[in-house]
């Protein structure tokens, strides 16, 4: 059997889910499971992978890697897969990956499926999936001509294992000199503390029905009382009730929670397009017509400004 390489991201303290979801798939593709951390703190919290299956850690922890460079990261994955010859490399579709691997794929020739939604491993070789035109219908990709596979995953779309209790080895990657056309100088980071939209398990989402930017506390109560993040519609980033990063969409974010309540949501097709891969969605909209009760796996007509505090207040009494 071959090797599979997961690109394990962090926020320097913790792994995201999204890397479990990987490994997890990554053990049961028959291969053998290395990571690859990279950031400062990549070799002391790489070490937590060996009870995910992982043989060997890939660590830089060079501190120039704190904040993401295209052509630092670009030039350090790129050689290290060079070296290492994995026959997949697994990693999630985040903004990040989905601005790295494609260089990478460039620059040593690998072949690259993004943005993809299914993933199963047969005899050792991957079978992948991902949806083309906003949803409307899905494609498999092949890889052919190309040694190293590169496969991003939307977060979400993989279950999540249980760590057992095995050890790794951490392998320390020196960083080789990059001549730098760019160099981050600040990274400012938004007001939310949340775990940002595509990585969140649980989103309670407003759009026009919720009437202002002042009636978004009745979502953030839900929230809090779910651990949920908010999104939203384009409808009230447009109207600057929210920020962009808060928006579903076609030309927002994709995202694929468990659980998709929309609040005040039309549904129209380029806000469907961002969440109709959500296992299951709540809609509540006062127009029994409205189009997002034909995605919606339950459905409740009514006003969200009576229904949205009556659930926040039996949640409570049922989670807290
Ligand atoms: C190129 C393009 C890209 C786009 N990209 C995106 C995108 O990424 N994301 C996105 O969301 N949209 C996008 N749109 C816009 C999209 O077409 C819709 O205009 C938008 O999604 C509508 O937002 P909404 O559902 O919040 O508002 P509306 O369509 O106005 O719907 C509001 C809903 O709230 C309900 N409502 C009103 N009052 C209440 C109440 N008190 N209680 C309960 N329900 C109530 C109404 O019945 C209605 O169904 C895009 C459009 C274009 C052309």
């Amino acid at each position: 059997m071959g090797s599979v390489l997961v690109f394990a991201e962090h926020n320097g303290k913790e792994f995201k889910r999204s890397a479990f979801e990987l490994l997890t798939a990554a053990q049961k593709s028959g291969h053998t499971v290395k990571a690859l951390v990279v950031g400062p703190s990549a070799d002391s919290i790489g070490v937590q992978l060996g009870a995910w299956g992982v043989s060997e850690v890939l660590a830089c922890a060079d501190e120039s890697l704190k904040n993401y460079n295209p052509e630092l990261y670009s030039q350090l994955v790129s050689d290290l897969l060079a070296s290492e010859k994995p026959d997949y490399v697994l990693a999630s579709a985040s903004m990040l990956a989905r601005d790295l691997f494609p260089r990478v794929g460039q620059k040593i020739g690998a072949g690259v499926a993004s943005d993809c939604t299914e993933l199963t491993f047969t005899g050792g070789a991957a079978q992948v999936r991902k949806p083309l035109y906003s949803g409307k219908c899905s494609a498999q990709v092949d890889f052919q001509n190309c040694a190293i596979k590169i496969i991003l995953m939307r977060a979400n779309q993989l279950p999540v294992g249980t760590a057992g209790s095995g050890q790794t080895t951490v392998k320390k990657i020196a960083l080789t000199p990059v001549d730098l056309k760019t160099r981050i100088k600040e990274i400012v980071k938004g007001a939310t503390e949340k775990l940002d939209l595509t990585e969140a398990n649980i989103i309670v989402a407003g759009g026009r029905g919720m009437k202002g930017a002042e009636h978004f506390k009745l979502l953030d109560d839900l929230a809090a009382v779910l651990g949920a993040t908010v999104g939203a519609s384009r409808a009230v980033v447009d109207a600057g009730w929210v920020s962009h990063s808060m928006q579903v969409g076609q030309t927002g974010k994709t995202v694929a929670p468990t659980l998709y309540i929309a609040c005040g949501i039309s549904g129209a097709i380029q806000h469907l397009a961002g969440m109709s891969g959500s296992k299951v969605i709540v809609a509540i909209n006062k127009d029994p017509d409205a189009p997002i009760f034909q995605k919606a796996s339950y459905g409740l007509v009514g006003d969200v400004f009576e229904i949205l505090p009556t659930l926040t207040a039996e949640f409570k009494k049922i989670l807290q």
